[in-house]
């Protein structure tokens, strides 16, 4: 039921638009109170903060119906679900919960989560954004990156190194010293907002901190959820081009007989049914060891970094098989091979996988 209404709303409500704003590298922040009313907003998080309160199989199957629409829509609400909501109910206080989390479930407030900066993305343990004492308050001073939803945000998950380590902290959108500049020319996750962060002397509360992270490995947790939601994402972006191709070579007339009808584009159709699938398969056994809480990071390393590998390699396949049109905008393939290539890099490198997943299979980091 679930996969059903967000594949009924995203068809009728965000595909007939999505390539114009692809174009115009916008967000329809207008549907904003449509996919609240949808309760894809932290899906899996209690119905006392306005919630859901779902399993991870349907917030799967939620985070692959929307990226058959585009991945920078699964993006958008993967951050306000994962990395937003997630971190202030997981760390956060509960006058911080019930501040935000009700008003982040019904969209009124949008977030952003910053980790990565200029000069360290894959190594977010390096980063230079600081938070210092002063008083009671805390002053942070930083640049964040290729953080997605920054501009026009409410309140962004900035994590900032302090005397006791890498700490998460609650800002604003409107605090004196932040701003979020959004970040153009983008050829890949165009329909979605990509800003910089910048904290100058940001001064905050003492209770802006997050009082339960204590290290890097709590914004690490966050990522997990989030690359749980792109692990299925990344299908719908497949799902989408694989149908759009099958259904032109049962269209496209060359040497006089349907496209579909020969056997190089069967055997590619074959091939990426059978991968789609088997990624579902992953996918869907992740979510029943999360449900039973024994979940690993390293089995999220491995459902991304798949995943996604399979989604891209679908998409490129799709392209060629759409011929000239596949570099047509009026066609999806095109906009979603585009797209794969960030998620690809974002929420972890398929390479910082490999490495994950080697580590954790050997007992050997080969990442430093
Ligand atoms: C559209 C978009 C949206 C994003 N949204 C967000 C967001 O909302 N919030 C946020 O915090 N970040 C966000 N990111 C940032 C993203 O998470 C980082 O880009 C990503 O972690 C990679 O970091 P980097 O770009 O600095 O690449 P680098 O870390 O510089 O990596 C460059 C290359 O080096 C390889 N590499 C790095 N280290 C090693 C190693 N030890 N061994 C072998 N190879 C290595 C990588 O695999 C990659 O191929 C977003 C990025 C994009 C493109």
């Amino acid at each position: 039921m679930v996969r059903d209404t967000v594949r009924g709303w995203v068809t009728e409500r965000y595909l007939p638009i999505v390539a114009e704003h692809f174009e115009a590298g916008t967000f329809p922040h207008e549907l904003t109170g449509e996919l609240a009313e949808l309760g894809v907003f932290g899906p899996t998080l209690p119905e006392e903060y306005g919630c859901a309160g779902l399993d991870n199989v349907a917030y799967g199957l939620i985070c692959q119906e929307l990226e058959r629409g585009d991945s920078g829509l699964r993006s958008f609400v993967s951050v306000q679900g994962s990395l937003v909501m997630y971190p202030i109910y997981a760390f956060g206080s509960d006058e911080q919960k019930n501040h935000w989390l009700p008003q982040l479930a019904s969209g009124e407030a949008i977030g952003c989560f910053g980790l990565t900066e200029p000069d360290f993305g894959s190594n977010p343990g390096g980063m230079l954004t600081t938070a210092r004492k002063d008083g009671d308050d805390w002053i942070l001073d930083g640049r964040k990156m290729w953080i997605t939803n920054g501009t026009g945000c409410q309140v962004a998950v900035v994590w900032a190194r302090t005397e006791q380590g890498i700490r998460g902290f609650v800002v604003p959108g409107d605090s004196k010293g932040f701003s979020a500049p959004e970040q153009k020319h983008k050829w890949s996750l165009r329909a979605s907002v990509t800003s910089e962060l910048v904290l100058e002397d940001v001064r905050l509360p003492a209770d802006a901190i997050l009082p339960r992270t204590t290290g890097l490995k709590n914004a690490l947790m966050c990522l997990t959820q989030a690359r749980y939601g792109i692990a299925w994402g990344a299908l719908g972006a497949a799902l989408a081009c694989f149908d759009e191709a099958l259904q032109y070579s049962k269209e496209r007339i060359v040497f006089d007989k349907p496209l579909a009808g020969f056997q190089i584009p069967q055997q590619k159709l074959a091939e990426m049914g059978t991968q789609i699938t088997l990624g579902q398969l992953i996918a869907l056994r992740v979510a029943h060891l999360k449900d039973q809480g024994v979940v690993t990071p390293s089995h999220v390393s491995m459902a991304k970094r798949n995943n996604v590998s399979i989604a891209l390699q679908v998409a490129r396949t799709c392209r060629d098989m759409l011929g000239a049109n596949g570099v047509s905008l009026e066609y999806q393939t095109g906009r979603h091979l585009c797209n794969l290539e960030s998620v690809y890099t974002y929420e972890g490198t398929h390479d910082i996988h490999t490495l994950a997943i080697g580590a954790e299979l050997t007992g050997e980091q080969a990442y430093r």
